[in-house]
């Protein structure tokens, strides 16, 4: 466990430097006002990440990075044939993992059992830097596989994998955070990757909107799928961040986290009419 390869290293630093920037930016410069706050979702949020990273090293320790190492030894997948540029292959590998991955999680919202998993990602009451690293144990580890078969159908260079695990990391705590940015700057800058307030009409609770802006990274594929939104109905000061049920601040707990797939049938929250009930403290 403590083995801390240079791959392991990169992705520390880049996480550690992300993180703080993230949240100096958002506590320096918030976009809006929490409902909840930090101390009451945080120890949860940052628990949820500690289990995610156990489970994955423990039940797939050689994760998408080691299995893209044994595709190329074996010459398994698409790229392991060809004789294309590194680079090339590598620009190729990052654009269809970041593909898959919006892919997978469109799926997430729309096959009932898997909406049950990725729902407490959008059961958080305010969404900020640790809402991007808040998903479920079994979704982290469904998404691993995703990314391995991924990696082994095309032979995706291992390089291309961890710059891929890296960036994806850095752009999910950036457009989830709490940061506010002038709107000039939205503007160009959701051009190239997914701004916070893109991500956050994806976070509102009103279904059509929960249902838009799947992008994590690249904010391409919205456009080209047709399922791109610009803004909240509501603004970004009036919209209702979470979802119709889990909005009793118990919710927030870790327990109940891990619970929450298991709890409420998936059709209760997918429902336009379920009543908004009043957070309670
Ligand atoms: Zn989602
Ligand atoms: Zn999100």
């Amino acid at each position: 466990m403590a083995d801390l390869s240079p791959e392991l290293l990169i992705r520390l630093m880049a996480f550690v430097c992300v993180f703080g920037l993230m949240a100096l930016w958002e506590l320096l410069a918030p976009r809006r006002k929490l409902s909840v706050g930090r101390g009451r979702r945080w120890p949860s949020n940052l628990g949820i990440v500690v289990i995610d990273v156990v489970l994955v090293r423990v039940l797939l320790p050689t994760a998408a990075v080691g299995v893209a190492l044994i595709a190329a030894g074996y010459g398994f997948g698409l790229f392991n044939q060809t004789s294309w540029p590194l680079t090339v292959e590598a620009l190729l590998g990052f654009l269809i993992l970041d593909l898959v991955i919006w892919g997978q999680h469109v799926a997430f919202h729309k096959v009932p059992w898997l909406w049950r998993l990725h729902r407490m990602h959008h059961a958080d009451l305010d969404i900020d830097v640790t809402t991007g690293l808040r998903f479920h144990p079994i979704e982290i580890l469904l998404s691993m596989l995703i990314k391995i078969a991924t990696v082994v159908l095309f032979g995706i260079p291992a390089a291309a994998v961890v710059a891929f695990e890296v960036v994806l990391n850095a752009t999910s705590m950036f457009n989830h955070s709490n940061a506010a940015m002038p709107a000039w700057l939205d503007r160009v800058v959701r051009l190239i990757v997914v701004t916070p307030d893109m991500h956050r009409v994806h976070h509102s609770a009103v279904r059509a909107e929960t249902d838009s802006n799947f992008g994590f990274n690249m904010p391409w594929w919205d456009r080209l799928f047709g399922t791109y939104r610009a803004q909240p109905a509501a603004g970004h000061d009036g919209v209702t961040i979470g979802l119709p049920i889990f909005r009793d601040q118990r919710e927030l707990r870790l327990d109940r986290l891990l619970t929450q797939p298991f709890r409420a049938p998936a059709e209760i929250d997918r429902s336009s009419t379920a009543p908004m009930t009043e957070v309670r403290s």
